[in-house]
């Protein structure tokens, strides 16, 4: 059993400070009052009225007089309660606890100034109640969605909380209320210890079979204790003190954790300690007793408090059952050997606890005056012996050992010995081992049974130290190998590399081509010399065509592909497909004041000057010509560096006349020619590539 107690059990340096003060006051040779419980345990309060230190609970029932002397509990109380004691001549022994104090001040300096001041508290507690107080007419309480939602319509208010309250609980609040109001200030005054104290009470009632809270049944902050505390670990015990702890509860627990309020003396949590520890093996010096409160008993308390509180942490390290401990081996024979560990009596090691090997001889192996590692198996076997065990210490010690040389980068062969819902089932290095069905393959494995009886490599994710059980991955390896290979690919390709690739996906700024395990980008400005709007006007999914590698960043898994840069640029095989007399045909792509743009081919415009399209004068060239119209045209000349060629329509269309002409008629006729007198072709001056598109070079 390994017990914890909580760092920050036991008084707070509010409830400390208050009991000092009433103690101290004793000696004022006064009677004695607290106003209301200085505390909420009764047996720290039964102690104080030992002392002569009583309660008054209402403020009619002080009595007057110099002779009294009234102490103010760490709670805090409102103004009247002051001005009342005061009325009574009574001396005021003021122990509220500087942080409730700071909450007062803040307070009353909002309703001096009329502000409206929202207690987040429980509104029958009394230091709510004495904040409330300090706070004047127009403060408000609140410690449920319900509270924030009755509240009238407010401007503005100071928002403060009872210190005792959960960050939980501020939170949730001040998110409902900043709905609602506008903070003037949020003033978050949840006390530190408190925080401290709840905080550490989730990460032990985490890592607990069992929670024991001890402190009394009517504080506010032992009760939060207990909530937090059953959230995370429900087997949880609220006990205000010893008598409530049935040792049959804690029982069957390996780890339990004491977590206390801040009322809660120390000699308190000791005793319950101790109790928990009945049967285990308490140092034999220990010489800690309980002790009460109050006088020179209460420094022997804080005292022997303080001396427990270390003797305890170093009894944590020391003998009990589970715990791993050098001793000497006094005898040895066949079926048993005896170990002095320090303790009053030599423990026991029987041949069945002897090896992880299997059936040893103690006496074949151990020698009087060898130290060997045993573990403490139990501190009395009912006849009075310690039992130890050096097979566990073993076992314990091959276990450690495995689990300090797991690293995730490790790979472990396992075989698969069984299905399970969820996953697999193997072994590494003897220990269960889990193979979630999530971590078997790269993607989902429905059907789990292929893996049965097959030897895997995995890497360790996960490992449950206290069962001793490993969780482990497949996919983790399956995909380094994946990483592995995809960098070996990277690796493969340089710029200028020719290769041959299958368009896997269009998009409309280019095409993805998977080269062989890797996509790369092919831009659409590198898939043709001609302008294309999309990608589909010249490559669809699954083509395969050979590519360049135009660039590599394996930093950025990017690798980007030209197409058209295996290609011929169009202009360069115009001047041996374009020569001055061919007759071409193409389709008027665009038209112009001075003439109409024919396609001769994806990325060949030709022009037909505006002279050039009929055997007649045109006024506009849509007099003669549309877009779309497929035109016959003859080259009259052919430019590439300035990627020009001039066509005529009328050159043919004259042909034609010729031909058809009668040749009597020849002279007499007047053509269109003559009569509108046309200039000649060379004289056009259009700069053509001011009107071609550009391409890529
Ligand atoms: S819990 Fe914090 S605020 Fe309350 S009495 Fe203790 S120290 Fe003071």
């Amino acid at each position: 059993l390994t017990i914890h107690i909580a760092k920050h059990a036991g008084f707070c340096f509010g409830v400390k400070n208050a009991i000092d003060m009433a103690l101290n006051s004793v000696a004022k040779n006064k009677r004695i009052f607290t106003y209301g419980n200085i505390i909420h345990n009764p047996h720290v309060i039964r102690d104080l009225e030992k002392k002569g230190i009583n309660i008054i609970f209402n403020i009619e029932d002080v009595p007057s007089g110099t002779d009294i002397a009234i102490v103010i509990r760490s709670h805090g109380a409102p103004p009247e309660v002051y001005d009342a004691l005061n009325n009574r001549g009574v001396e005021v022994i003021d122990a509220t606890c500087p942080y409730v104090k700071r909450i007062h001040t803040k307070v009353k300096a909002a309703a001096d100034e009329n502000k409206t001041v929202v207690i987040i508290g429980e509104k029958e507690h009394p230091e709510v109640t004495g904040i409330k107080g300090w706070a004047g007419v127009n403060a408000y309480v609140v410690y449920s969605a319900d509270d924030v939602l009755a509240l009238p319509d407010i401007k503005s208010a100071l928002v403060v909380a009872q210190t005792t309250t959960t960050k939980q609980k501020w939170d949730e609040l001040i998110l409902l209320l900043s709905q609602k109001i506008e903070f003037a200030e949020a003033f978050m005054s949840i006390c530190s210890t408190t925080e401290e104290r709840q905080e550490e009470a989730v990460e032990l009632a985490k890592m607990s079979d069992m929670v024991v809270v001890i402190g009394g049944k009517e504080s506010s902050n032992t009760r939060k204790l207990f909530d937090i505390c059953k959230k995370h670990c429900t087997s949880t015990l609220h006990i205000e003190n010893i008598e409530e702890l049935a040792i049959e509860k804690i029982k069957g627990n390996d780890i339990i954790s004491i977590v206390a309020g801040a009322s809660t003396p120390d000699w308190l949590i000791r005793e319950v300690y101790l109790r928990m520890s009945e049967n285990e093996m308490i140092p034999a010096d220990n010489n800690l007793e309980q002790s009460n409160i109050g006088g020179e008993e209460t420094n022997a308390v804080e005292a022997a408090n303080s001396d427990f509180m270390k003797e305890l942490e170093k009894s944590f390290v020391k003998i009990r059952r589970g715990q791993l401990i050098n001793g000497i081996v006094v005898q040895a024979t066949e079926d048993e050997a005896y170990i002095n560990i320090g303790y009053k009596t030599d423990g026991m090691l029987t041949k069945s606890e002897f090896s992880i090997e299997g059936n040893i001889n103690p006496s074949d192996v151990l020698h009087i005056g060898d130290e060997i590692e045993v573990e403490v198996l139990t501190l009395n076997d009912g006849q009075g012996n310690v039992l130890l065990s050096k097979k566990r210490s073993e076992a314990k010690s091959k276990w450690n050992d495995f689990v300090n040389d797991v690293d995730n980068e490790k790979v472990y062969s396992c075989k698969v010995n069984k299905v399970v819902k969820g996953g697999l089932l193997a072994k590494i290095n003897g220990y269960d081992t889990f193979i979630p069905a999530s971590q078997v393959g790269l993607r989902y494995v429905e059907d789990l049974t292929s893996f049965e009886g097959k030897e895997i490599n995995v890497s360790i994710i996960d490992i449950d130290k206290r069962q001793k059980r490993i969780v482990a991955s497949h996919k983790a390896i399956l995909i380094n190998e994946e990483k592995q290979k995809t960098a070996e690919l990277w690796e493969k390709f340089s710029k200028g590399d020719i290769i041959k690739g299958t368009v896997k996906r269009l998009a409309d700024f280019g095409a993805f081509v998977d080269i062989g395990g890797i996509d790369g980008l092919l831009h659409i400005r590198d898939i043709s010399w001609n302008n294309i709007k999309h990608p589909s006007e010249v490559v669809h999914e699954g083509d395969s065509f050979d590519v360049i590698v135009l660039n590599t960043d394996p930093e950025k898994k990017r690798i980007s592909l030209g197409l058209k840069q295996l290609l011929p640029k169009p202009w360069d095989l115009a001047p041996e497909k374009y020569l001055v007399g061919d007759i071409v045909e193409g389709k008027v792509v665009r038209i112009v004041p001075f003439g109409a743009f024919v396609e001769l081919e994806p990325g060949i415009d030709g022009l037909i000057h505006v002279s050039q399209i009929a055997t007649r004068r045109l006024e506009r060239v849509e007099d003669e010509l549309r877009l779309g119209d497929i035109v016959t045209a003859k080259v009259m000349e052919v430019v590439p560096s300035k990627r020009k060629i001039s066509l005529s329509r009328r050159e043919i269309l004259m042909d034609e006349q010729r031909a058809s002409a009668p040749k009597s008629d020849e002279k007499s006729r007047e053509t269109d020619d003559d009569r509108y007198e046309l200039p000649p072709v060379q004289e056009t001056t259009v700069t053509l590539g001011d009107f071609f598109p550009k391409s890529d070079e």
